[in-house]
């Protein structure tokens, strides 16, 4: 049957059926109630078996019901700042522009008619266009990991009201050398921690060095393999 367990928010469910998804796919089916549930969650899963959904799903559900989140109130800098700071509340990390893409369009197509704008960043292109495009509303990012350093050392994007992090084909961006900064983000001081929001880590393998990022970044996870 369809997407009801738990129920899910109505805009959401009507930009489901638009999309002509009739029936969760399996990591769905699991990982959707784990997420609705508040838990933390550590899947095994392949891209293809609609793992995007799996954390979009839940995540859009709880945001359009429970709207906005205020700016934290920061530290008043020199004069004043010239460009306006995104404080986006779910962040999305991916190893490449192409799958940081699939999952923006992704998250557009879910985000209809709802206050939840998503936004993607990724390196190898011009990065004022990207900060003109974050300007005009960022709630959902979706990021590559070296690009999301390079613009919250720019001042321009803020972690302080992340609700949901969500790390996708994590092993992949082991594999290419993202660690240390996954590591920035993740643990850098701007980030809530660990307690104080849900963290959703999905990849292929389940490798040692996996275990670790899993043992770092979340808590009293759920292990789920499909
Ligand atoms: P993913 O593994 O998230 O990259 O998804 C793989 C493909 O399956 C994408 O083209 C999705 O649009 C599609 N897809 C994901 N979930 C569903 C679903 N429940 N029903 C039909 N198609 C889906």
């Amino acid at each position: 049957t369809a997407f009801t367990n738990p129920p899910l928010d109505p805009v959401l469910l009507e930009n489901i059926a638009f999309a002509r998804y009739t029936t969760p796919t399996p990591v769905q089916k699991y990982s959707i109630p784990i997420v609705a549930g508040n838990r933390d969650l550590m899947a095994c899963a392949q891209t293809g078996s609609g793992k995007t959904g799996g954390f979009l799903f839940p995540i859009f559900s709880a945001s359009f019901a429970s709207g906005p989140r205020a700016p934290p109130p920061e530290t008043p800098s020199m004069g004043y700042s010239r460009s306006r700071k995104a404080y986006p509340t779910a962040l999305i990390l991916a190893p490449t522009r192409e799958l940081v893409s699939q999952i923006h369009e992704e998250a557009r197509k879910f985000a209809y008619r709802s206050w939840v704008r998503p936004a993607v960043v990724y390196g190898g292109a011009d990065i004022n266009q990207q900060l003109r495009l974050i300007e005009r509303g960022c709630d959902l990012l979706s990021a590559t990991p070296g690009r999301l350093v390079d613009l919250i050392e720019r001042g321009r994007i803020s972690l302080a009201n992340i609700r949901y992090l969500v790390l996708d084909e994590a092993d992949r961006m082991l594999d290419m050398g993202f660690e240390p900064q996954i590591r920035r983000i993740v643990q850098g001081e701007d980030m809530p921690g660990v307690e104080d929001r849900q963290t959703l880590m999905f990849s292929a393998t389940f490798p040692r060095d996996i275990q670790m990022l899993a043992r770092d970044f979340l808590k009293d996870y759920i292990f789920l393999s499909v």
